[in-house]
């Protein structure tokens, strides 16, 4: 009998709140954002949770993250600091701003966006700093804001991993310029796919539904001189209401979520060969997913090994995240990013090759890192088993 003698546990995501919003929305003449009770109802819901004082609703997290930086106008080759680890969203739309995203090392406990790196990569082409809060850990935003702050430069929060994380007792995002978050399918909260980007400085605010829905101005019904080109980016009604319903959940969510992975974290105290991921004190860890390390040269194992094993005792668990950092990614590696072109370079705009990037932690962090799914399901029994599993395991493989 394996140790983890149950299923992975799955949490049931959608019931009654969810079908309460559609039901209602059914008797709804029209499905469109624009003065739309579902899209209202998100808004009222967000902000109880983050009280930002603007916000618009995009069809994905990528979306919000592509609206934040077209509100920051960035004029080609721009650019924007990003860290190596993180899903391509980030970096998407500060490409198709023609923006240059400019890789950051991370720190090698959080994970996230070390300030130290930050400032050796500011350069006088800087706009903005865009740290994410990897797996739901809290990156150091009082640092980052004070070195945004210090440079002249916009801080935008990727906070799609983060629903509910929260910086020194604040909910992430609300520390940034422009804050984002993403409802897809497999974040803490989904609406299939969704996203908001808030901000709360008055002159960003009103620019946000413009840049997300084609830089028509709606205020003045059928006018259609759009002064700036901006794409679709909204969110329509159905998703609107689920998103809604979402956040009524937020709350019990993540603090199951959190109970859970300072559970594990506690119970692989002192277990050599086990780095568990760091919170830094007075931080809320929001646990997307439970991302721990390897300790190769003192397991005497590789990572596919001890993840084998692991499994045989009925555990889940993935040997890294992300295969490497996205900066070794095809699509920068032979910069094709425009038809198998980077105008911005063609143009003399930008000199970077992401061919000579190397960031160390980031890359080491990916070798030995391993990804235990976690969920708000998960019992403390459940949570117990994988502690035992990982203990056992680790100790066989290190005789
Ligand atoms: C999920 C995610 C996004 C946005 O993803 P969408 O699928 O476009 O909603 C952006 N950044 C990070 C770090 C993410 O994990």
């Amino acid at each position: 009998m394996p140790i983890v003698d149950e299923p992975l546990p799955r949490p049931r995501r959608w019931g009654a709140p969810e079908l309460a919003r559609l039901t209602a929305m059914v008797d709804q003449d029209s499905l469109f954002y624009w003065h739309g009770p579902q899209t209202a109802a998100l808004a009222t819901e967000f902000r109880r949770h983050y009280p930002f004082a603007h916000l618009f609703a995009t069809s994905s997290g990528s979306a919000a993250l592509h609206v934040a930086v077209a509100a920051l106008r960035l004029r080609p080759g721009d650019e924007v600091i990003v860290p190596p680890i993180t899903d391509m969203g980030s970096v998407i739309g500060i490409l198709y701003q023609q923006g240059v995203p400019v890789f950051a090392d991370v720190d090698p406990h959080t994970y996230n966006l070390d300030p130290a790196a930050v400032r050796r990569a500011i350069t006088s082409r800087t706009r903005a700093i865009m740290p994410v809060h990897l797996a739901g850990n809290p990156a150091d935003t009082t640092a980052l804001a004070a070195l945004a702050r210090e440079h002249g430069v916009a801080l935008i929060e990727d906070c799609a991993q983060a629903w509910g994380a929260l910086h020194q007792g604040r909910p992430v995002g609300l520390a940034a310029d422009l804050a984002c978050y993403s409802f897809n399918d497999y974040k803490h909260l989904s609406c299939g796919d969704g996203g908001i980007v808030a901000t709360c400085r008055a002159d960003l605010g009103p620019t946000l539904t413009p840049w997300g829905d084609k830089h028509y101005d709606r205020t003045v019904p059928g006018l259609r001189d759009p002064a700036d080109l901006a794409p679709n980016y909204r969110m329509s009604e159905p998703q609107a209401a689920v998103a809604a319903a979402q956040l009524t959940r937020l709350t019990a969510i993540v603090a199951r979520r959190h109970h859970a992975g300072q559970l594990l974290t506690s119970l692989l105290a002192d277990l050599p060969g086990v780095i568990p991921p760091r919170v830094t004190p007075g931080n809320t860890h929001s646990y997307w997913f439970y991302f721990l390390r390897l300790d190769l040269a003192r397991l005497g194992c590789p990572r596919a090994a001890w993840v084998e094993a692991l499994r045989a005792e009925g555990a889940t668990a993935t040997a890294g995240y992300i295969p490497t950092p996205v900066y070794r990614y095809r699509v920068f590696q032979n910069h094709n990013f425009f038809g198998g072109a980077w105008p911005v370079r063609d143009a003399g705009l930008t000199k970077m090759d992401y061919r000579e990037v190397n960031c160390p932690n980031a890359e080491s962090i990916l070798t030995d890192g391993v990804v235990l799914p976690l969920n708000e399901a998960m019992s403390d029994t459940y949570i117990a088993k994988v502690a035992h599993a990982i203990r056992t395991v680790t100790t066989r493989l290190q005789k």
